[in-house]
Order: C-alpha cells, then structure tokens, then sequence
C-alpha cells in the first residue's frame, strides 16, 4: 500500500526541515513506501527553496508550486490531484497536525474505513476561542445537512476512492471540511490534542477566517437563501400584525402609535442582509461560471506525476 502525505505550505521555510524529521520518524518502522507532497502555496520567504533541497536529499519528497498565494483550499486540491497512492494522508506543515497520530490513524484505515478524521478536542483553548468555533461548527451542520463533528478540520487519511470521489466534484468553490463530509463513506474518528504552532504565525487573519466561515455556510447548498426567505415571512408578518394592532387602536381611541420609523429601520436592515444573501450566491455563480482554475502551477519538482492535473493548470 502506497501513501501519498499531501502538506500545504505558506511561508513555512523555518518549520519544513523539522517536519519532514517529525514524519519521517513517525512513520519510519510502520509504513515503507510512501511519497511527501509539499505544495508550496505562493510563499513570499525561502520556503521553495527549502521543498528543493528537501526533496533533492529525500527521493520521497516531492513538490509543486503554486504561481502566487491561492489559499489553502486550492492547494489541498492541487496536492491530492497529484497525490499516486492509495491511501493520502492530509497533514499541515506547522506540526499541529503530530504526524505521530497516523500511526492510530492508518491501522483504522486498514481496517476498512474510508476516512479516518483526526478532531482536535478544544481542552486548554480558552472559552472565547472554543465558544465561536463550537457555534461555527453546530451551524455549519445545520447549513451544510453534513456530518461535521466538532473539532474536525483537515487532517485525515482518505482511501483512494474517497480521494477520487472529493475530486471528481467539480466546484470552484471548496469547502473542503464539508466536501469530505458530503462524499460520506465509512469514516472513523481520532482525537487528538492541538500543539501550538512550531515556528511562524498562522497564515490566517480574522478577515480571512470570515470569509473562510461564510464560504463554508453559502458554499455547500442554498439553505441561507431558504433561512432568509422564511425570516423574511416572519418579519412581514409580525409587521402586518403590527400595523393592524395600531389601525385598530386608532379606530378605536383615536391613538396613534409610532410605528412607521421603527418598522421602516428594522425591515430596511433586514432586506439588505437578505440582498447580501442573495448577491453571494449570484457572485458565487458567476464564478463558478468562468470556469477559471482553482490555481496555476509555477514548477512542478522531479518525479511529480503530473497526469492529474487538468492541461490550464500545467506550465507549458
Ligand atoms: N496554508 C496554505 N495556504 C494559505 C494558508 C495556509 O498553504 O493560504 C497552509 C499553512 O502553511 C499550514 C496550513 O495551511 O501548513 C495551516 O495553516 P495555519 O497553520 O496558518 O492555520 P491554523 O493552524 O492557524 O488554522
Ligand atoms: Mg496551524
């Protein structure tokens, strides 16, 4: 059985020598054949270089480059589109993900599974990080109608039919937590302890991990747009019961409840989160409908086969 370790990398240049040791300890006694695919992601530092001399010293490591930064997302893709084994094994540069735990984790692929998910437990992250994290992953269940236990994120082993089956989804867009899910299959899961990041800072900015989060809420089916319609009702209807409560006062006792600016405001504000609602599907659309590559290749290293690839995402 040949395993494929596919290892996104953002300006990862001081941490690499020190996971490729980590992995290659791990793994030493346990798996032979096995190839290391580090994609590096458009880094502005000497991270490039570093996969070069890697895999120049390590007939095992290989690597791609991406033609500038294009997220973590389309360089996981990239890196399982590459990726010959027939089990792939997702992994971050940074060791947060201990390569130590594939040796709890391929026994179970073995063993029939077809994706066995590594979900870190949220003991020692404090309350105000955990607390919108849980949030994010119970609604991202609700949203995506997807099994997505808490904690769960990219690292896990795939079979090579679920490796197959994540990629013959054609959208631009990805959410991969969620793909992973949707495809279903056996799947197994593994708890592990987050360690802090080894070296470097995380490549993620608050703005990012928004846009990360909303991505994964818009991306998967048209639920929100569903929400929205049902919201909508409820206001329009409270607001007519509303206005018929303050009509039959008036006829009544002649009162005149204040209820135009209040209603006005509130039904403004709520329209315009449902246009936004709206305006993010028909941008996603939109994209989806170019049909652009998710990334470009600048170099592929030595040995990486390149027949996965689609012809636009290839140097020439
Ligand atoms: N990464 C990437 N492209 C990006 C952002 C991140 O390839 O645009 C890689 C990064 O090098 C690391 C992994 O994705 O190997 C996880 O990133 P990070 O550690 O910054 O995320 P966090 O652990 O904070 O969620
Ligand atoms: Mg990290």
């Amino acid at each position: 059985m040949y395993l494929s370790l596919v290892v996104p990398c953002l300006n990862e240049e001081h941490g690499l020598q020190r996971f490729h040791d980590a992995l290659v300890a791990a793994l030493s006694g346990r798996v032979r054949d096995y190839e290391v695919i580090l994609v590096d992601d458009g880094s502005t530092d000497r991270t490039l270089r570093e996969a070069r001399r890697l895999a120049a010293a390590d007939p095992r490591v290989r690597y791609v480059s991406l033609s500038r930064n294009f997220g973590k997302e389309p360089a996981m893709l990239c890196g399982l589109r590459h990726a010959l084994g027939d089990r792939v094994a997702l992994l971050d540069a940074d060791l947060q993900h201990p390569p130590e735990l594939l040796r709890r984790m391929l026994p179970l692929l073995d063993s029939g599974y077809d994706q066995v998910v590594a979900c870190r437990t949220r003991s020692g992250e404090r309350g105000w990080r955990s607390l919108p994290a849980r949030a994010y992953y119970r609604a991202a269940r609700r949203f995506a109608g997807v099994r997505l236990p808490d904690g769960a994120g990219d690292f896990r082993v795939l079979s090579r039919r679920a490796v197959d089956a994540v990629l013959s989804l054609p959208e631009h867009h990805r959410f991969s937590k969620g793909l992973f899910a949707w495809i279903g299959f056996d799947t197994a899961y593994v708890a592990f302890r987050d360690a802090p990041r080894r070296s470097g800072g995380s490549k993620w900015t608050f703005g990012a991990l928004v846009d990360h989060g909303i991505d994964g809420l818009t991306s998967f089916n048209a639920k929100p747009l569903r929400i929205s319609l049902y919201l909508g009702a409820l206001v329009a209807c409270a607001a007519g019961a509303w206005i018929a409560r303050a009509a039959a006062k008036a006829i009544v006792d002649g009162s005149r409840a204040p209820v135009g600016g209040t209603l006005l405001i509130g039904m403004g504000g709520l329209q315009l989160c449902f246009l936004g609602v709206l305006g993010e599907y028909l941008g996603r659309t939109y994209v989806e409908t170019k049909r652009r590559p998710q990334y470009l290749v600048k170099e592929l290293g030595p040995d990486v086969s390149a027949h996965r690839s689609r012809p636009a995402e290839l140097v020439p």
